[in-house]
């Protein structure tokens, strides 16, 4: 049974990595989904994906960070599929170094995608959703939000801020039929994944994992289909940990 069918979902980030993954699986599930990211190339690609699970997609190049590309996405969807049901904020980007070491533009790079993207997109789309009186909103936070992990500051605190913007607002928009909700990924192998660790780092990575793999897009997608679903109609302003158990213990021993 698809469980989406029909429905229309925008996707940030999607020509690659968790994007990709969430827009395919999301389409298996009989949503049609508007592909946003930064290449025309990678968009494509993920458009045919999406088209050979026999639902409808759309492409639209854009910047989460900048308001005009938002409405742009907003208005292409509604000219083109007439509403808005699901959206998944997961562009993204990673700087890893100590904090000392960061630029001042670094910073403002890493919370301008990370926190204000979903903040803008987020801002876009609700008042469409009120409208309908029904929606559904998945942010893609992370387990740093939370944990140490890696040394990367501003990505830490841009997820923690994820994971109190989708709390507030999921309880500002609750009355409206509007559900909001976040996932915090653990390791998925991606594309951001591989130029952050050597094969032997993912390797060593992998084994220390308690479910004993990587995680893949795919996991991060189908978290998405359940929350996004009639099955999660009681479900907000939660952060739900998608991560094979790296955040369940604190000593490695
Ligand atoms: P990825 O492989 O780098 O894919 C992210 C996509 O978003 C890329 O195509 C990227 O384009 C695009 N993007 C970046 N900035 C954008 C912007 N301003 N507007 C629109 N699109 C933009 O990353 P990923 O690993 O799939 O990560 C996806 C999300 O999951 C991120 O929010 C990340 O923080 C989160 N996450 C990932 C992991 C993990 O282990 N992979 C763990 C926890 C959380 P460019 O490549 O051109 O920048």
């Amino acid at each position: 049974m698809q469980t989406l069918a029909g429905r229309v979902a925008i996707v940030t980030g999607a020509g690659q990595g968790i994007g990709r993954g969430v827009a395919l699986c999301l389409a298996r599930a009989g949503a049609h989904v508007v592909i946003n990211d930064l290449v025309q190339e990678r968009i494509s690609r993920t458009v045919s994906e999406v088209e050979a699970l026999t639902v409808r997609a759309l492409g639209v190049v854009g910047d989460v960070t900048q308001s005009q590309d938002v409405d742009r996405l907003v208005q292409e969807t509604l000219h083109h599929f007439g509403s808005i049901d699901i959206l998944v904020n997961n562009a993204g980007i990673a700087v890893l170094k100590p904090m000392v070491e960061h630029s001042e533009a670094e910073w403002d790079a890493v919370l301008n995608v990370n926190l204000k993207g979903v903040f803008l997109c987020c801002q876009r789309v609700v008042p469409e959703m009120i409208k309908q009186k029904r929606g559904a909103i998945v942010n893609i936070a992370s387990i740093a939000a939370f944990h140490y992990t890696v040394p990367h500051v501003p990505y830490a605190a841009s997820k923690a801020g994820v994971v109190a913007l989708t709390r507030d607002l999921a309880y500002e928009v609750a009355r409206f039929g509007v559900r909001v909700n976040a996932i915090a990924p653990g390791p998925i192998e991606t594309p951001l994944m591989a130029s952050a660790l050597s094969p032997q780092q993912k390797e060593a990575y992998a084994r220390s994992i308690p479910l004993g793999r990587l995680g893949q897009p795919e996991d991060i997608g189908e978290a998405v289909v359940f929350l996004v679903s009639d099955a999660a109609s009681y479900i907000t302003g939660a952060t739900l940990p998608v991560s094979g158990g790296t955040d369940l213990r604190v000593l490695n021993v």
